[in-house]
């Protein structure tokens, strides 16, 4: 067909699945087990619906202002977006314009490499060591930006803050963005180095830490140059990213740091048995400093796992991709769940 030469033609991201069965266990995405904060519920209950018609606040202010608040940074370092999807996708738009390619590694959240392909980025992949670990040195070369999830997905690896500033600083002509996602169940932010670096941008999302996968919001803090600079490509692509009810949910869920941190704290204690009782059943992993395990087994090939969870309507993460397809991507659901999960294997793993 003629008009097919002028199609952008690109290979989509691939998300995990979202079946919705009764009684399923879907440790498969990442999700919090858990409810968000309760007086979501209140906020949302109460929202003026006649507000509805009209557009939204285009900064989200008062989402800014609670997580600068928060996180004790000024206003103007704090940029928000339609979960961190959409953050990353426009920080790729505006910091990785250069003509050297941008590094990350090989296996890492795989929308990276869709971003770069999307916009035409070049790109070089960087391996990880053993154990899946990172080493600053490989980011020691020419580049047009960097990027790597701290911890890492979907290993679960937490690389430590000397590791981050060795490739910051090593990096001062590259914007490096350091993907928080998971750094609430344990790792440790990146956030103090804003004060010695102005190439570093670090991103969070509600999605997981804060039980808010489907409210859409995530969020980026950096210096107030970037953060300008990123608001003008945003700007420049939609100036409404934000929908009103996700600005008010999320000033909601800032608020209610207890529940935040009791939520955390329960699902890190889970995270912490279930590591225990898989590898009593034979697997091993790397430790894992999120809210999901990286697991192998000993003997029964991940794939095969897979399925036969599958077909007990518990859905966890297999990638079908060369160096992790032995592995399993279980994330951690409640302790009923994860009692449920481990039984049916114990029983499984004991057949052969
Ligand atoms: N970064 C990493 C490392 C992730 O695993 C995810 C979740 N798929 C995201 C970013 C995006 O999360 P969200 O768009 O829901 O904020």
């Amino acid at each position: 067909m003629s008009w097919e030469k002028n199609v952008r033609k690109v290979v989509p991201y691939t998300p995990g699945d979202q079946p919705n069965k009764a009684g399923m266990i879907k440790i498969n995405t990442n999700e919090c087990p858990y409810p968000p904060a309760p007086g979501i519920q209140k906020v949302l209950a109460e929202l003026d619906i006649s507000k509805i018609r009209l557009y939204p606040d285009t900064t989200a202010a008062p989402l800014v202002k609670a997580l600068a608040d928060y996180y004790g940074v000024s206003e103007k370092q704090v940029f928000v977006g339609v979960g961190s999807d959409d953050v990353i996708a426009m920080a790729f738009l505006t910091f990785f314009h250069g003509s050297e390619p941008i590094l990350f590694p090989d296996i890492t959240y795989s929308f990276y490499d869709v971003w770069a392909d999307l916009y035409r980025i070049p790109y070089e992949v960087i391996p990880l060591h053993e154990d899946f670990r990172i080493h600053a040195e490989d980011y020691k070369k020419k580049n047009g930006g960097i990027i790597f999830p701290n911890p890492n997905a979907p290993t679960g690896v937490f690389e430590s803050l000397d590791v981050v500033e060795e490739i910051v600083s090593a990096n001062p002509d590259s914007v490096v963005i350091v993907d928080e996602a998971y750094v609430d169940f344990g790792g440790e932010t990146a956030l103090p180095l804003l004060e010695k670096y102005d190439n570093l941008l670090i991103v969070r999302t509600f999605s997981k830490s804060r039980a808010m996968a489907g409210m859409r919001i995530g969020f980026a803090i950096g210096n107030e140059k970037l953060m300008k600079l990123l608001n003008d490509v945003k700007f420049s692509f939609n100036s409404y990213t934000m929908n009103l009810p996700s600005i008010v949910c999320g000033v909601e869920a800032v608020k209610d740091d207890a529940y935040f941190k009791a939520t955390l704290e329960k699902m890190i204690k889970t995270r912490e048995r279930v590591k225990k009782e898989l590898s009593g059943l034979g697997f091993t992993f790397p430790d894992s400093y999120t809210n999901f395990i990286f697991a192998t087994h000993k003997t029964k090939p991940a794939r095969e796992i897979y399925e036969t969870l599958k077909e007990q309507d518990i859905y966890v993460r297999h990638f079908n991709k060369p160096g992790i397809d032995n592995y399993l991507r279980i994330s951690i659901g409640t302790d009923e769940e994860m009692d449920r999960v481990l039984a049916f294997l114990g029983e499984y793993l004991k057949e052969r």
